[in-house]
């Protein structure tokens, strides 16, 4: 065996010392990489209660997040009550009991506009010209400790409240951005969640668009974007008759909104009657029992579930063909308790 020389030993030593500085240049990298370049992944929630409904927003972003969910939370609450039919500061009251043309600003122009193409895509089974058939059954203040005492109103009382809905009724003034109802009344509740929730988005968004999360409010959610910048939310969908899920779904963007007759109903000789109205016949809509609708934003998914709900499973060939056209899927519980999905429900019940 030859002996080590010392230039063998100088070559070695130098090796370690290049291999540790090596190592700690690299070490050094990672750390500040890791401290300067990693997303903040850090979710917190805040809660509230708005727009009738309980409210949770959860969030990652690298701005202050409870300045950000005031923010929004104030948005909701500022959108709750100037579109609230019901309460006599609201500019839809205005526009409701004015026998004239009324002036409106810009955003309640066209949040009008809106819900009635709406009504005209989903060939009026979304319809926000029904609020007196909604205030006839006592839908429109409605609370859980309420619902014993309401009763369903009388077939003329329904027939005369139902003479004074439509959108045909309704005039329009593009010019003026002024609205002339002949005597109906608004309801935008099937459309204000939604609104709600995309604008939630887009303050979120301006803030910060990196934050990622989601908003809730009363079952309809706008995703803020995926869970750790990479993965999916996984959302359950509730059985309509328990408290568990019957399906899940996986998003990573866009918008989800059931509509159910188990929010807002109340039972007289056995029978549910609830909140959603089929403006047809002016009563609680009886062919389905839930819907579900995903969407690319919260407007869509909200109008859509309350379209497809009223649809229900007698207008499925309808609903299957016409909601899948703006780019939304459908999955409908049926009072059988069947499940009828749109071929695209299928993609979100999977991870790829
Ligand atoms: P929820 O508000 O319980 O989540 P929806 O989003 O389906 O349910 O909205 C239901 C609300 O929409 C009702 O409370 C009422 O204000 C209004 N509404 C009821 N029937 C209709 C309808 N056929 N078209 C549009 N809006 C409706
Ligand atoms: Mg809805």
């Amino acid at each position: 065996m030859r002996k080590k020389s010392s230039g063998d030993i100088n070559k070695l030593t130098k090796l370690s010392l290049v291999s540790t500085v090596l190592i700690v240049v690299i070490v050094a990298i990672i750390l500040i990489v890791a401290v300067f370049f990693k997303p903040n992944m850090k979710y917190e929630t805040f809660e509230t209660f708005s727009l009738g409904t309980y409210v949770q927003l959860r969030i990652s972003t690298s701005v202050n997040p409870s300045v950000l969910s005031k923010e929004i939370f104030n948005e909701l609450d500022r959108i709750t009550k100037k579109f609230d039919a019901y309460s006599e500061d609201s500019i839809i009251y205005k526009i409701n009991h004015s026998n004239d043309w009324v002036e409106v600003d810009d955003e309640t122009f066209a949040i009008l506009d809106l819900s009635l193409q709406y009504a005209k895509k989903t060939n009026f089974a979304f319809d926000p010209t029904l609020g007196r058939v909604i205030d006839l059954w006592g839908f429109s203040k409605f609370s859980e400790k309420e619902a014993s005492s309401l009763v369903v109103p009388r077939k003329e009382d329904i027939e005369e409240a139902l003479k004074l809905s439509g959108a045909k009724l309704v005039e329009i003034d593009y010019k003026k951005k002024a609205v002339k109802t002949n005597g109906v009344w608004f309801d935008l509740g099937g459309i204000v969640k939604g609104y709600a929730l995309e604008r939630a988005y887009q303050i979120a968004k301006q803030a910060d668009p990196n934050c990622t999360g989601f908003i809730e409010a009363g079952g309809d959610i706008r995703i803020l974007g995926p869970k750790f910048g990479k993965e999916y939310w996984i959302i359950g969908i509730r059985n309509p008759r328990g408290n568990d899920s019957i399906d899940y779904i996986y998003l990573k963007s866009g918008a989800v909104a059931t509509s159910g007759d188990y929010e807002r109903y109340f039972i007289v000789d056995g029978k549910r009657y609830h909140h959603l109205i089929d403006s047809k016949t002016g009563y609680p809509a009886d062919s389905a029992i839930s819907a579900t609708v995903i969407s690319d934003d919260a407007i869509k998914a909200d109008v859509f579930s309350t379209a497809a709900f009223v649809l229900g499973k007698k207008n499925w060939i309808y609903t299957r063909t016409i909601i899948p056209k703006y780019d939304s899927e459908v999955f409908l519980v049926t009072p059988e308790f069947e499940y009828l999905k749109t071929d695209g429900f299928e993609y979100y019940e999977k991870t790829y």
